[in-house]
């Protein structure tokens, strides 16, 4: 039966048989599930028929919007010629090594090298290890040690969820792994106190210094931060923060370590976030832009650093997956990229519409529930406060966001609440006009929020 016609049982069976990730279960009992069934550009629809403008594409992931049937037809055309293929054991297939080619030739001709995955998750994975199996084959076993940042994601495979700072994914299941500890993030508006943002970023910066102290040099194999720590709060660090970090990781011998799965392709207008920071990542996992979230992907982006170790000194890692470098997913990856490539995403974003949104979002600041409004690219952090002249939060942070968010799908714009911070990352083919109607929509949700008294 057509779900577009049969709304209230398709959902009625989700709830009956389908666990859901990061989802109440008990509460979607009572609210019900929201089926959604189709896409254009930068709208989805619902079972109902509702419209909503997906200001989150999907989960940051959609960058060249929904809909596009180029990539619908490379999909079917490889689908047709050779399904599925692995790469282990010497063989390849043609998409997944033009792939290859294509990703590495965006890296400024740092990193031509990538290990395929099916996923952000299991890229973590993959560089977990081969930081240590690099150290390794470089005779110095101990450097085992990695350390992330408290808020971070990384995924949430064992190590990914380990690796990620969020307390709510380590109370469950007995994480985080050992070997790995946390330092701050760069959160000026929560944590910078009377420090200057500049101040802040490189006191911030520092505690890696003395993190590594603590554990020792020999013992630490990398550091890993997303370039803009997204589902932590869409923060976004001072400019004093990536080049302190940087020299941290250079003069202390460890790997450092960007997460793109958020930032890569295009998001910042640069082709990868540690670009428009202007520092060099050793290992760059990567994920969602990549394919536009067209067919699950990954990958890690492997520096010639790393990658001659990998080659020469370990020749073969033990490590891998069915379907590392599926090759339909590579075609609809690299049809995505062509897309990008094609219609000058990262630029029109880099020159266009993200100062156009940057301004708009900007805007926002004057409202009297918003604290600080910032952005980069299309990715913006909308942080919420109960009194502006003091930086002081709402009572209770959560219900803040929630309200505005809620707000915001009523009226038909798919917003993200991480605590008090609102969070927008939409399609890099998003509109002036679209970019109007969602500021127009966040507004109404910031004086619903206003209106609560909360
Ligand atoms: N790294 C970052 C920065 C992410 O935002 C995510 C997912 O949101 C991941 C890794 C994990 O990716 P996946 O959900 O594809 O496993």
């Amino acid at each position: 039966m057509n779900q577009i016609h049969n709304p209230s049982n398709l959902a009625a069976i989700d709830l009956a048989h389908h666990l859901h990730p990061f989802g109440d279960m008990k509460q979607l009992g009572e609210k019900g599930v929201r089926v959604i069934a189709r896409g254009e550009g930068v709208y989805i629809y619902d079972s109902q028929g509702k419209k909503y403008l997906d200001g989150f594409a999907g989960l940051w992931c959609v960058n060249i919007g929904y809909g596009r049937r180029e990539i619908a037809d490379a999909v079917s055309r490889q689908m047709n010629e050779l399904p599925y293929y692995n790469s282990f054991f010497g063989t390849t297939t043609p998409p997944t090594a033009l792939l290859a080619q294509k990703i590495t030739a965006h890296t400024g001709g740092r990193m031509n090298h990538v290990f395929f995955t099916n996923s952000g998750s299991e890229a973590t994975d993959t560089w977990f290890r081969m930081a240590r199996v690099y150290w390794a084959a470089l005779g110095k076993p101990t450097k085992t040690h990695v350390i992330a940042r408290r808020n971070g994601y990384h995924g949430s495979t064992v190590a990914g969820a380990s690796l990620g700072g969020m307390k709510h994914m380590h109370e469950q299941g007995n994480l985080p792994i050992e070997g790995i500890s946390h330092i701050g993030q760069p959160y000026w508006y929560a944590e910078g106190g009377d420090l200057s943002p500049a101040d802040f970023g490189l006191k911030a910066a520092r505690e890696l210094e003395t993190k590594i102290d603590e554990l020792g040099e020999d013992n630490v194999a990398a550091f890993v931060a997303e370039p803009v720590q997204g589902a932590g709060g869409v923060i976004i660090p001072p400019d004093t923060y990536w080049p302190e970090i940087a020299r941290i990781c250079r003069e202390r011998n460890i790997l450092l370590v960007a997460d793109e799965v958020i930032c890569g392709f295009g998001r910042l207008g640069t082709w990868f976030g540690h670009q428009h920071f202007g520092f060099e990542a050793d290992l760059a996992p990567v994920a969602k832009g990549l394919s536009s979230g067209y067919l699950p992907i990954g990958g890690v982006l492997v520096s010639d650093r790393v990658a001659r170790v990998m080659i020469e000194e370990v020749g073969d890692f033990n490590h891998g997956y069915t379907y590392s470098g599926h090759p339909v997913c590579a075609a609809a990856a690299l049809e995505n990229l062509r897309i990008i490539e094609e219609e000058a995403l990262v630029e029109r974003v880099r020159d266009d519409i993200g100062p156009y949104f940057a301004a708009a979002w900007k805007s926002l600041e004057d409202h009297e529930v918003v604290g600080q409004a910032e952005s980069i690219g299309l990715i913006g952090g909308l942080q919420l406060a109960a009194d502006k002249s003091t930086r002081q939060r709402f009572a209770k942070p959560d219900d803040a966001g929630v309200a505005v968010r809620n707000h915001c799908l009523e009226n038909g714009l798919v917003m993200r609440a991480t605590a008090d911070r609102m969070l927008a990352s939409p399609a890099l083919i998003i509109t002036r006009s679209e970019v109007d109607q969602m500021i127009e929509t966040v507004r109404g949700g910031l004086d619903h929020l206003r209106e609560q008294r909360l």
